[in-house]
């Protein structure tokens, strides 16, 4: 049966995250040919409709509104809410971001409804879809299938391929007003402790370090190769909670999950709780010093050594390219 599906897209500082764009994909594979409508919120969005369009949307869907510059589930929600009513569709795509996983449960007891979460691949399509989730910490798959009624489901980024860009592809962009006035939380301001480089969640390149990098200025060098390779910083709890790095680059269980397409992990043990949030990615390089250290297990190419040794090494040989 044919679809009609509601894609909730993502920006952030005046640009549409990835996310956006894969969401629509997964959005088509379930559609069984049905319309994909995708919505943006914010106080200045109406200018990026075109954008889902080449990307796949039939139509999308704005709410410009100031209370919705920045994320809240109470103005997020009732946006969402009142569309909903007036689309009335047969599927919802998130991602399953910050902002979706947050949201995503809210929406999904409102509409009484089942939630597939953290689907990392789709298989087949239409209604026979199947979802494929991590479990247990990224330790086993499991596959979903929904049997009836409304079909709900939030997509990891960086799993699922958004489709190619078509410049010629047009659609309809409307605006819809909302009745938020009311709301019982809206941010008036963003304090970042820092705004520079690539966003971790999105990179394709992450290069990790953990207490092995024993200082706040250990991480200069990984910082100078994450630069050299286009990508961004993250860390372990053990670096964030020896004071070395921001809690903001903290990845696994309680942090960021992510799935570049390169990870490198620089004086990370490799416990559990962090390969739950990095064990996905394509291809994975760990740096030790302990040949028996967990994170060898998941690596497809590991080197024993010294970082403070083998780092420079590497930003000595990409700076050759
Ligand atoms: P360590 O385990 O101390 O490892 C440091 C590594 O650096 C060692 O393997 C050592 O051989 C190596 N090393 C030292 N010097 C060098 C050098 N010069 N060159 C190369 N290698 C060197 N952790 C997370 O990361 N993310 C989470 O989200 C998270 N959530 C958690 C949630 C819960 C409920 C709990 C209980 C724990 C959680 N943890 C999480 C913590 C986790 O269990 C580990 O304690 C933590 O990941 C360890 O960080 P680490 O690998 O940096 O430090």
């Amino acid at each position: 049966m044919s679809k009609k599906v509601l894609v909730l897209g993502e920006a952030r500082e005046g640009a549409l995250r990835n996310v956006s764009f894969e969401a629509i994909a997964a959005a088509k594979q379930v559609a069984d040919g049905g319309e994909i409508v995708s919505l943006l919120f914010g106080d200045a969005v109406q200018s990026m409709g075109e954008e889902l369009i080449k990307y796949g949307a039939d139509r999308v869907v704005t709410v410009e509104h100031p209370h919705l510059k920045h994320y809240t589930s109470d103005g997020f929600g009732q946006a969402f809410m009142e569309v909903y009513e007036q689309e009335k569709p047969e599927a919802i795509v998130f991602g399953h971001t910050a902002m979706g996983k947050d949201l995503s449960p809210k929406i999904a007891s409102k509409l009484d409804t089942g939630l597939i979460s953290d689907v990392t691949a789709i298989e087949g399509d239409g209604d026979d879809a199947v979802f494929i989730r991590p479990i247990y910490s990224g330790k086993a798959f499991e596959k979903v299938k929904n049997k009836e009624g409304l079909l709900f489901f939030t997509i990891r980024p960086n799993n699922i391929e958004s489709l190619t860009k078509d410049e010629g592809r047009t659609g309809d962009i409307s605006s819809v007003s909302v009745d938020i006035a009311n709301l019982r939380s809206v941010i008036s301001e963003v304090v970042r402790k820092s705004t520079e480089g690539v966003d971790l969640s999105e990179a394709k390149v992450v290069v990790a370090g953990g207490r092995g990098v024993k200082s706040a200025d250990g991480f200069k060098p990984l910082e100078e190769l994450a630069q050299l390779l286009g990508g961004a910083v993250g860390a372990s709890r053990g670096a964030c909670d020896a004071d070395y790095c921001d809690y903001s680059l903290q990845i696994g269980q309680t942090g960021k999950v992510v799935t570049p397409d390169l990870y490198i992990a620089a004086g990370i043990s490799g416990a559990i709780q962090h390969m739950a949030g990095m064990s996905n990615s394509k291809i994975i390089v760990a740096i030790n010093k302990d040949p028996e250290a967990n994170i060898f297990k998941v690596a497809d190419y590991g080197i024993v050594g010294d970082l403070f040794e083998v780092i420079p090494m590497m930003i000595e040989e990409i700076k050759k390219i």
